[in-house]
């Protein structure tokens, strides 16, 4: 049952044509080490700190032994990649071990980076050191943050070298490879449907349909034509509720495709992803997208909807009529232009209704793109005046070049600090209590791709102390934290265009 991936078969590429999935075994590592473990997690899955220092779990959070009576699998999927058709893919490097329910919770435990899969296609199925530890410290960032998202249990290294890339001298790049172990109630994708569709396998989606709402989506009911369309609002609803999140933070995912599209509406695959440091919606973290930008911070909204009609055309073959399905996509339009105005609102502090506040609020965009303006700095400084005392100044260090700003970029502030005070005057809250709320939707740190990039670089000196201290950092995101105010800060200049696309 334990045999090495090279000694078994089913670890092999091909097209698994009409697979729903395939078994498979991690592969053995030579020398793994665990170097993270959300405790918050573990408990989660009603494991206790004792356990996690054990061998065994390092065992199988390395996928060097299966638990016992387990059998792991990879799920084939498919996917729309930067617009287009893809085809099947498929967990390339990633493999499902096993659910395990604690406390009425269900949660499906997967390896991120254990080796080949039939769905490997031309890559290794394994993670590198720097890509792993991004998505450990940005999953667990984003739960704490209060965004749906998938989690992570433990941070590996495997003890074995990967090759990434090859130097301009012809030489292979080795790298520290490494395993994460992330956990969701389900790692289920639009892309899992969408292979069926394009299979004409009514059959299987509609198996496929029907287990998700039981599930999942168990409040729907029974299933039959109107829960399979209630089923599409609800994914619709939560999508947009997540990307909605991911604007008011300002984290760009940077591969959107459906294949990365949780039908569970979580943020899953934590690729080439960023934070934003000045606001600017035409930022994209991914660096193989710079041309087009399809997936930039300001468009990730429209992309989620472009995923659901990719969705909508699916699930049409349980359904069989257009309409129930364009109105669901047409809510999702005007739903958006509600919710990211009262999203905007509450960063501003603005409870009581204003007809006035759209405009104030593309007058605020339009001045955080005269030059560039921290957002996480700006929001969170917002705060700390009351209405009479708010000015220009309240917000000096969110500017990335405070001694180069022209008189009439500040006079443009002026002016909008101005109507904001004014606008402040006809909410009822006191000072403190709308502070209070303030800060509960600005968060105070973010996981900034320079900081990731230090958590990088010391670990691959050997010293892996700046995760757990981000890791920490981030369990507190709203809150203030002297202690860690050095984390309050614009990205370095060292940083510029440095951080990017790190897979
Ligand atoms: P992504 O862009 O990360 O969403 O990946 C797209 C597809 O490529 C998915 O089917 C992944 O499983 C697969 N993939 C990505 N990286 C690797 C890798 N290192 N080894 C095998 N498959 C991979
Ligand atoms: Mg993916
Ligand atoms: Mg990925």
């Amino acid at each position: 049952e334990n045999l090495p991936a090279d000694k078994n078969l089913e670890n092999s590429r091909r097209q698994v044509e009409n697979a729903v999935f395939s078994y498979v075994f991690p592969k053995k590592t030579s020398n793994p080490k665990v170097l993270h473990v959300s405790k918050e997690m573990a408990a989660e899955l009603g494991i206790c700190e004792e356990e996690t220092k054990t061998n065994f779990f390092k065992n199988i959070v390395t996928g060097n032994k299966i638990y016992p009576e387990t059998k792991p699998y990879a799920m084939c999927y498919a996917g729309h990649q930067f617009g287009n058709w893809a085809g099947q893919l498929g967990d390339g490097r990633a493999i499902n071990l096993f659910e395990i329910e604690h406390e009425n919770k269900n949660w499906k435990v997967q390896l991120k980076g254990a080796g080949e899969t039939p769905y490997s296609r031309t890559a290794d199925g394994l993670a590198v050191l720097r890509s792993s530890i991004r998505e450990y410290l940005c999953s667990e960032a984003m739960f704490y943050l209060g965004i749906p998202t998938t989690r992570a249990l433990s941070l590996s290294l495997s003890g074995d070298q990967v090759l990434r890339d090859v130097l301009y001298d012809g030489n292979p790049a080795y790298e520290k490879g490494a395993i994460v172990a992330r956990t969701a109630p389900s790692f289920l994708r639009f892309g899992n449907f969408e292979i069926f569709a394009a299979r004409n396998d009514v059959k299987n989606l509609k198996i496929l349909t029907d287990y998700t709402i039981k599930y999942h989506f168990s409040y729907l009911g029974n299933p039959s034509k109107e829960t399979y369309i209630d089923f599409f609002k609800e994914v619709s609803e939560r999508t947009l509720q997540m990307i909605i999140d991911w604007q008011r933070v300002g984290f760009v995912h940077g591969v959107m495709n459906t294949d990365n599209m949780s039908i569970l509406g979580l943020t899953i695959d934590y690729g080439p992803y960023g934070w934003l440091e000045g606001f600017d919606f035409g930022w994209t973290p991914n660096t193989t997208d710079r041309q087009n930008k399809r997936y930039r911070y300001g468009h990730q909204p429209n992309i989620g909807l472009w995923n659901l009609y990719q969705l909508a055309n699916a699930l049409y073959p349980l359904i069989k009529e257009t309409k129930p399905l364009e109105e669901i996509l047409n809510q999702y339009k005007v739903d958006f232009e509600k919710k990211s105005l009262q999203m905007m609102q509450f960063k501003l502090g603005l409870y009581t209704d204003d007809k006035e506040d759209l405009k104030l609020i593309q007058d605020l965009e339009d001045n955080l793109h005269l030059t560039e303006t921290d957002m996480t700095i700006f929001f969170r400084s917002l705060s700390n005046s009351n209405e009479a005392l708010l000015t220009l100044n309240v917000i000096k260090d969110a500017f990335y070049h405070l001694e180069d700003l022209s008189g009439e970029i500040k006079s443009r502030w002026n002016l909008w600090f101005q109507n904001y005070s004014e606008r402040l005057k006809k909410e009822t809250l006191s000072y403190q209590q709308r502070k209070e709320k303030m800060d509960a939707v600005n968060p105070k740190y973010v996981l900034r791709n320079y900081m990731a990039q230090l958590a990088i670089n010391k670990a691959n000196e050997g010293d892996y102390s700046l995760i757990d201290e981000f890791f920490q950092l981030l369990k507190k995101p709203y809150e203030e934290q002297p202690q860690n105010e050095k984390w309050f800060a614009k990205r370095p200049e060292w940083a510029r265009n440095k951080v990017g696309c790190s897979m």
